[in-house]
């Protein structure tokens, strides 16, 4: 097909502005067909731009026959440029912005065609494999148009707050030194130094401390991050953080700051977030909830039941009592009629989830249309029915679970389940944003693997002032200043105040098995900085990302960024991560460089007349070899590199006559 050409032609308007006020002008419009209809006598065409759609349309009987056929030849996704002029609907589109009115053609442009997509726009149910390896198409779609626009919103707001709070911005290195945060490094090898890698930063924590102590104050950086994790719904490969730090602070500052931050944000989606956030230790969070980012939309919490059953026949909940604290027996309760009717089968199903989160069983009471039911019915007194119903604060029908056994255990069974459940009843308001600050957390984990106490957070976060001694005595009971803010169920972000002094610096490497010397060669320019007068100082990072999604309404970070990868960490539309060719690597030093230079010259020498026996040729030969293998490079007649393959890298001839490599 002949394509028209763009020429000079201009928009007078954005598609999705067009109203009712604007009937009769003429209007020039530019986009994308997203269908054509054949009515009987009029033929639509529905064009598409950023701003969104509006509908042309032609009268077979009236219209000029040339634009007539040029109309009928557009298929969808043809690119367009039309004239025509704004039109009251005879019959209105409710649901449509620009629903009102239609544009009466009188010129229309193929700019160009479009071959029949993958897959129809409209439809959700494509898969995501397809989705992304036609991700630019993908892109079309309303809804990822619409996530785009918000995270670029976000993002400018996000800048101008930092702004009008005085914060510089920064770019740190994306080639630098590791920095643990936890996760594998991406590496770059070094070409120009063989055998040295660049890791890709995990966050540029240490760059951002150092720009405190170079006495910038306040520091903001909207900055991509690497980690080599295996990837879940909310986690990518690589990542946008909105990352912070400030000196002289307490960590309420930055909180506060951070809040001011959310208030700002929320109305980009018609949302309201009210500061001060509540705040809540790790402890409690973990008590109450079962989670260190507890969602907080649904107001059920666990309770610890465990001292009820002292006494109790009930073996395995007295045996919890009797362990003095070691286990628990702990419970929570969904009220409501569908919870108090839930059925035995859905009851097993349930009870099979709890076993793959680590349970030995799902002990259940149940309070429905014909009293009490419960797995362990014969042991509930009514004595007992009384007491849980104070402590669990059970009023009328519903379903109490229970979970026996150590802390860890019983929370990771109920804090999941209490999420499970809640959604299951309606009992989580959806339209909600609950944000709170997670504090508290503990210093240092156990890493049973390896053996030695690692940092919870990052090992720059200071210990909580209250527990400084017990960073020798008791490791693992030492709080340490770091705060995570939760929305809705997800970790937004986390950060810390930082020790700024090089002497608990080195006694928080120690207390993590990194002796003086590794600390020295990895870490020493941060002991450096710290005793040239580091100020008191500390900061946070969010996850951009995670942050739109949850603008956004989406439960999965792929949908607000433009290029994601899958879930096995690859780019389906540019096939990302690739094979590289041999050359690359052995630049790289990433193959053995097993390359050699030969020294090759002719020897001539005569032959006896009537030719020689075997064994003398050998002998000539080794001769021949001989003198070429004493010969210096000058003298030999050129040089040849080979690969360890024998291929010719590089060939050079020195002198005399010349060779054909
Ligand atoms: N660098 C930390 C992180 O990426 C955040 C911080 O402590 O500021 O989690």
């Amino acid at each position: 097909m002949k394509l028209d050409r763009l020429g000079d032609f201009q928009r007078t308007h954005r598609n999705g502005d067009l109203r009712l006020d604007h009937a009769g002008q003429t209007v020039r419009l530019l986009g994308w067909c997203r269908r054509v209809r054949n009515l009987g006598s009029l033929v639509f065409l529905d064009l598409r731009d950023r701003w969104g759609l509006v509908q042309l349309v032609a009268n077979e009987e009236t219209a000029d026959p040339e634009l007539l056929a040029k109309l009928k030849a557009v298929r969808s996704e043809f690119v367009l440029a039309a004239e025509g002029v704004v039109a009251e609907r005879e019959s209105k589109n409710p649901n449509m912005a620009t629903g009102d009115i239609e544009i009466r053609l009188t010129g229309l442009k193929i700019l160009n065609t479009a071959a029949p997509l993958p897959f129809p726009l409209e439809d959700e149910g494509v898969g995501e494999d397809l989705r992304l390896t036609y991700r630019f198409l993908d892109l079309r779609r309303e809804q990822l148009q619409r996530n785009m626009v918000l995270r670029s919103e976000a993002s400018n707001l996000i800048r101008n707050y930092f702004r009008k709070n005085d914060f510089v911005e920064f770019e740190t290195p994306i080639l630098g030194k590791s920095t643990p945060e936890g996760a594998r490094d991406y590496l770059v090898p070094s070409r120009v130094h063989a055998g040295e890698f660049f890791a890709l930063p995990q966050s540029p924590q240490l760059y951002k401390q150092m720009l405190q102590v170079s006495g910038f104050e306040r520091y903001v950086q909207i900055c991509r991050c690497f980690r080599d994790e295996d990837l879940r719904a909310d986690r990518q490969p690589e990542f946008t953080q909105v990352d912070v730090e400030m000196s002289f602070v307490r960590q309420e500052d930055i909180q506060a700051l951070i809040e001011g931050l959310m208030v700002e944000l929320c109305p980009l989606v018609d949302q309201q977030a009210v500061a001060p956030f509540p705040r809540l230790t790790y402890k409690d969070a973990m008590e109450w909830y079962g989670s260190d980012k507890p969602d907080l939309r649904c107001k059920i919490k666990i309770q610890d039941v465990t001292s009820l059953f002292a006494g109790s026949e009930f073996n395995l909940f007295r045996a919890a009592a009797d362990s003095q604290g070691q286990r628990r027996v702990r419970g929570l309760f969904l009220p409501g009629e569908a919870a108090g009717a839930y059925s035995r089968k859905q009851l097993d199903e349930l009870q099979e989830t709890a076993k793959k989160l680590g349970a030995g069983g799902l002990p259940y009471a149940k309070w429905g249309k014909d009293g009490l039911a419960s797995s362990f019915k014969k042991f509930i007194s009514a004595e007992l029915e009384a007491e849980l119903k104070t402590t669990l604060g059970i009023h009328g029908e519903g379903l109490a679970i229970f979970a026996v056994g150590t802390d860890d255990q019983t929370s990771r069974v109920l804090g999941d389940l209490r999420l499970r459940l809640a959604r299951t009843f309606g009992l989580t308001d959806t339209s909600a944003f609950e944000f709170l600050w997670v504090v508290d957390f503990p210093l240092l984990q156990w890493d049973e693997d390896e053996q030695r106490f690692v940092a919870c957070h990052h090992p720059f976060t200071s210990p909580h002032p209250d527990d400084l001694g017990l960073l020798e005595s008791n490791p693992g009971a030492c709080r340490a200043v770091a705060y995570d803010l939760v929305l809705n169920g997800y970790e937004l972000g986390g950060g810390s105040i930082r020790i700024h002094d090089a002497e608990t610096q080195s006694l928080m490497f120690r207390t993590i098995g990194i002796g003086e010397a590794e600390a020295r060669a990895k870490f020493g320019y941060l002991l450096d900085a710290l005793s040239f007068g580091a100020p008191p100082h500390g900061g946070l990072a969010l996850g951009l990302d995670r942050l739109v999604m949850l603008l956004a309404g989406e439960d999965n970070i792929r949908e607000v960024i433009a290029f994601p990868k899958t879930a096995q960490a690859r780019c389906l539309m540019t096939d990302a991560p690739s094979p590289v060719d041999e050359r690359q690597l052995r630049e790289l030093h990433l193959v053995q460089d097993a390359k050699q230079t030969y020294r090759v010259g002719a020897v001539f020498f005569e032959s006896a007349e009537g030719g020689v026996d075997a064994a003398k040729r050998g002998e000539l030969r080794g001769q021949a070899l001989q003198q070429i293998s004493q010969m210096t490079p000058k003298q030999t007649q050129g040089l040849v590199t080979l690969d360890a393959q024998g291929q010719i890298l590089d060939a050079q001839t020195l002198s005399g006559p010349t060779f054909e490599f």
